[in-house]
């Protein structure tokens, strides 16, 4: 007999962990099956999200960020510092010690919460049963009333630029380079290949992106993207538009790039490459054959509103499924799982959530860009305000980007807010809340914001869009 748990959750990533602790705190015997290896060869939990994503990427964006400020933007402060170097070892190896801390907090609270991990490789089989083969290839088989699949994503591979040793690495490579390239290639102006790109221009790396479409970030709203477009090449991103990678040579100089923009065929020869090019999900061996779950047209798992698959029992949630590859996304459907499962009615608003790329000036946003409203044929105000004009963004010495408000015409409903500047990944949190109490661009007018500080410019975006900002000239009535 196998032995059996209310819940088996496949996968310890931010959706899989946080489905994990919530099922645990509501009384279900639960267990969670992670594969995961670290670099020092132990196993881990915290998947992508703690060993090689959010996390390392945003202790290396803030080491990267002080080095690049001591060493070229303290003098507008008055403070003159000399011989400063980037001790690029000590960064990694202070980036993997914070690795180490938050994997060992989540095994501690797996501790806490009596739930059960089994180290391994887990495989979907009819039946609710779960197969487990540990790393000496012994397998274990257990069942479960409810199984929660939450085995996420991994890097995609092009055949134009296969991946080679250090050299031409995926985002985990660029994670745990040991010396800055001279001359650095990013394939991909995503959310992945700004933030790592802007980590090795800032060490000190002459940094290409290449990206294959026209538009730059069409998910974000363009006065915002065409706003952070210019910050990132004043910062001396070289970002080609329209420029679509077609092959790739490695050889003792570095590696030679074969691209094609609007003019016809490019070369790029330069040291390092990284390929940024999206995430798929990781679906190989997680079902035997005798299941029948559902894929859905992009090779996602297929699920519901309530992230329930075809299969009755069977729930994923996470970059496995529809919605933005996120990991407060995939948290907040492992919360609203378990509580489905323990009975609860539990409902995840995908209208609000945040979305940051945390470059320098981050970017930030929730809700519907002037895009989308323009093409749902939807009535708008919008309002505009810009860092320049706030006191507190002048007195960081760091006046680039704007707060950009969307309401409804007729009913001022908040529908969007974007932010490019700062630390606007703090900022749009007003943005989410508002959202989800249905709020308007008036209660954030009415709202009163603490000076000097950053948030005042949302307060002044909402003000702008009645037309009636105090610190900026408004439109000629
Ligand atoms: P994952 O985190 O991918 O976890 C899945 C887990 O399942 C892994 O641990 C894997 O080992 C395990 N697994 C897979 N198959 C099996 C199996 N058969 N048996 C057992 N275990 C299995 N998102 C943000 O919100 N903010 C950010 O700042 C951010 N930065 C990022 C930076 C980088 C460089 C990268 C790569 C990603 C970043 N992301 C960010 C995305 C974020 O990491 C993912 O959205 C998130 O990790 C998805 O969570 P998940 O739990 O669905 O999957
Ligand atoms: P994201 O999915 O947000 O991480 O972004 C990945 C980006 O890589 C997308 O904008 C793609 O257009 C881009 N991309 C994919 N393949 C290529 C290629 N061969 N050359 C250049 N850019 C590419």
């Amino acid at each position: 007999m196998s032995e059996k748990f209310d819940v088996i959750v496949l996968g310890a990533g931010p959706a899989g962990y946080v489905a994990a602790i919530r099922c645990a705190q509501l009384g279900l015997k639960t267990a969670c099956v992670e594969e995961w290896i670290n670099k020092k060869g132990s196993p881990a939990l915290g998947g992508t999200c703690l060993n090689v994503g959010c996390i390392p990427s945003k202790a290396l964006l803030e080491s990267s960020q002080i080095y690049y400020e001591a060493s070229k933007g303290l003098s507008e402060h008055g403070i003159v510092v000399d011989g400063v170097r980037a001790d690029v070892p000590q960064m990694i190896s202070s980036k993997d010690k914070i690795v180490e801390e938050l994997t060992g907090g989540i095994e501690h609270l797996f501790r806490a919460n009596n739930i059960t991990w089994l180290k391994g490789t887990g495989k979907l089989m009819p039946e609710r049963q779960i197969a487990v083969q540990d790393s000496d290839g012994n397998t274990s088989a257990y069942s479960a009333e409810n199984i929660i699949l939450a085995t996420g994503s991994k890097s995609i591979e092009i055949g134009a630029v296969p991946l080679h040793s250090d050299v031409v690495v995926d985002s985990s490579g660029a994670l745990d380079w040991e010396s800055v390239p001279q001359k650095l290639c990013v394939i991909g102006a995503g959310v992945i290949g700004l933030e790592l790109g802007s980590v090795w221009r800032r060490l000190g790396a002459e940094v290409v992106v290449l990206e294959a479409q026209d538009v730059f970030l069409p998910m974000v709203d363009q006065q915002i993207a065409k706003d952070s477009f210019r910050q990132f090449t004043r910062q001396g991103l070289d970002i080609k538009l329209g420029a679509r990678v077609m092959s790739s040579q490695v050889d003792g100089n570095g590696v030679s790039l074969q691209y094609t923009d609007s003019s016809g065929e490019q070369n790029l020869t330069v040291d390092r490459v990284i390929v940024a090019v999206g995430r798929r999900p990781n679906i190989e061996q997680l079902t035997d054959p005798e299941t029948d779950l559902l894929m859905d047209e992009r090779g996602l798992v297929h699920v519901n509103d309530a992230c329930e698959t075809n299969l009755p029992g069977v729930w994923a949630i996470g970059d496995l499924v529809r919605g933005p590859m996120l990991a407060h996304k995939g948290s907040e459907e492992g919360v609203a799982v378990a509580e489905r499962i323990a009975g609860q009615h539990s409902h995840l608003n995908y209208d609000a959530i945040p979305s940051v790329i945390y470059t320098h000036p981050e970017i930030s946003w929730v809700g519907k860009t002037e895009e989308q409203l323009k093409e749902a044929g939807r009535e708008y105000k919008s309002g505009v305000f810009p860092f320049a004009a706030s006191g507190r963004a002048k007195a960081q010495r760091d006046t680039g980007g704007m707060v950009k408000i969307l309401s409804d015409k007729h009913t001022d409903e908040l529908l969007g807010m974007h932010i490019v500047g700062g630390h606007s990944s703090e900022l749009i949190g007003h943005g989410v809340t508002v959202m989800e109490f249905q709020g308007t661009s008036e209660d954030i007018a009415r709202t009163v914001f603490a000076h000097p500080t950053l948030s005042e410019a949302i307060h002044e975006a909402a003000l702008a869009a009645d037309n009636r900002a105090l610190h900026i000239p408004n439109r000629k009535r």
